[in-house]
């Protein structure tokens, strides 16, 4: 595939860069060692300081007024511009960073004062959430799911008509990087009429999308279909960990609580809506005989452009493969394509009965498995519940997590005659 028609960086390791060209530009916040939080921007193997590009006068105008936004410590103020104030400074750190600007060599000047190496950076989550729901539209997840409890009826008569989702647990939130330890609960042993406490045994990922709210609604309005994409900021990576034991016992008939509101981690980089419309997709159409969505849920103009063809991918390291220098192993491979609901009809759906969203509230798209073996998101559908152990390069094999593994995500956008973007990393550690 050629690219060589597509604007290149100075910053040289931008060009050809799996996740970071120059047409990503995706926002973070970040620290260097013993500095404050503030926004960056990820260009090749640097993070662009925001603060320090703002302080030496670099933007203008309306991308001004956004880099003001953008600097601090945590992103919301940012998240709340309308679209026209985040793509004016997409824009401009496009024009700035591209081959050929007229401040390229000022801006080589600032050296590493203004763009860091990513190595020296430790990464935050972006935004204070207010708050995280977890959605369900991955729709062979929650087939397949669903066949292990009603293997006759596994979608429930509401799936096709409702966006599902539970309202989620932001104070958990965490970064990639960081070690998720695993939770104690009550668990109703196989073939037991009482429940036990102690550590989860069936400890599990969720193979999920996260998507950055903007603007939001007041109280008792709500987000109209057609204009609720635009109010998705962006999208990181989401692991949704899960401890499927507690989560057997606790479930009926609230949905999950604390077998979910341990740990969910996310990817630091926030993809902008904008730098993933290359990547756009019609809805896939619905099965013979599904039904359509209710008036407040369809838009032509979602049908026909709403939908993310981004390619997902889960690996296992455990402890033993990383001490005899074995690389992760590949769980899985999907796509956002397998999501029966649209990003805009989850905000549409959200904010219907006048709840408010706001600025940095996060939604999980849901566990995105596809329909073949390879394509599941997590270990309980790859396992059959547990039924079935999966083999690893090292000999070792697993049902659900041990600590030392860890989970990686990763997604990656590809189209013939497009530069291909990715997201970074989510990755998380099992602790005892
Ligand atoms: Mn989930």
């Amino acid at each position: 595939m050629s690219t060589s028609h597509h604007p290149r960086s100075w910053v040289t390791s931008a060009n050809g860069h799996p996740d970071f060209p120059l047409q990503n530009l995706p926002f973070g916040v970040f620290n260097r060692p013993g500095g404050s939080r503030r926004g960056g921007v990820a260009i090749g193997d640097f993070v662009l300081d925001l603060q320090v590009a703002y302080e030496t006068g670099q933007f203008k105008g309306e991308a001004r007024v956004a880099a003001e936004a953008a600097r601090k410590g945590q992103l919301n103020a940012f998240f709340a511009l309308d679209a026209t104030s985040r793509q004016a400074l997409r824009a401009e750190l496009f024009n700035l960073l591209a081959e050929g600007s007229p401040q390229q060599q000022a801006l080589q000047l600032l050296g590493d004062a203004l763009l860091v190496p990513m190595g020296e950076c430790r990464m935050h989550v972006p935004a204070h959430v207010g708050d995280y729901t977890d959605f369900y539209v991955g729709i062979h997840h929650a087939t397949n799911v669903g066949k292990l409890f009603r293997p006759d009826n596994p979608l429930l008569p509401n799936y096709k008509y409702v966006p599902i989702a539970y309202h989620g647990r932001a104070s958990t939130l965490c970064v990639s990087g960081t070690a998720v330890k695993r939770p104690s609960g009550q668990t109703l042993p196989p073939g037991a009429e009482v429940p036990t406490f102690g550590p989860c045994k069936r400890l599990d990922y969720e193979l999920e999308v996260g998507v950055w709210m903007g603007p939001g609604n007041a109280v008792g309005e709500s987000i109209g279909i057609a204009e609720a994409g635009q109010r998705v900021v962006g999208f990181c990576l989401l692991n949704d960990w899960s401890a499927r034991d507690l989560q057997a016992w606790e479930y009926q008939p609230l949905g999950p609580f604390l077998s979910k509101s341990f740990a969910t981690s996310l990817s630091p980089w926030v993809v902008m809506a904008e730098a993933l419309a290359p990547f756009r997709r019609a809805q896939p159409k619905r099965p013979e005989g599904d039904p359509q969505p209710l008036p407040y849920l369809f838009d032509e103009q979602d049908q026909a452009h709403g939908a993310l063809d981004i390619e997902l991918e889960v690996l296992l390291q455990t402890a033993r493969m990383k001490e005899q220098g074995i690389g992760a192993h590949r769980l899985a491979v999907s796509n956002t394509l397998n999501m029966y609901w649209t990003v805009a009809q989850m905000v549409a759906h959200h904010s219907v009965n006048g709840c408010q969203l706001q600025p940095g509230d996060l939604f999980g798209t849901g566990t995105l498995s596809g329909p073949q073996v390879g394509q599941f998101g997590s270990l309980l559908e790859m396992t059959e519940g547990g039924k079935h152990a999966i083999e690893l390069p090292s000999g070792e094999t697993r049902t659900f997590l041990l600590a030392g593994d860890e989970i990686i995500l990763r997604a990656r956008c590809r189209k013939e005659g497009e530069v291909s973007i990715g997201f970074g990393e989510c990755r998380g550690v099992i602790v005892d």
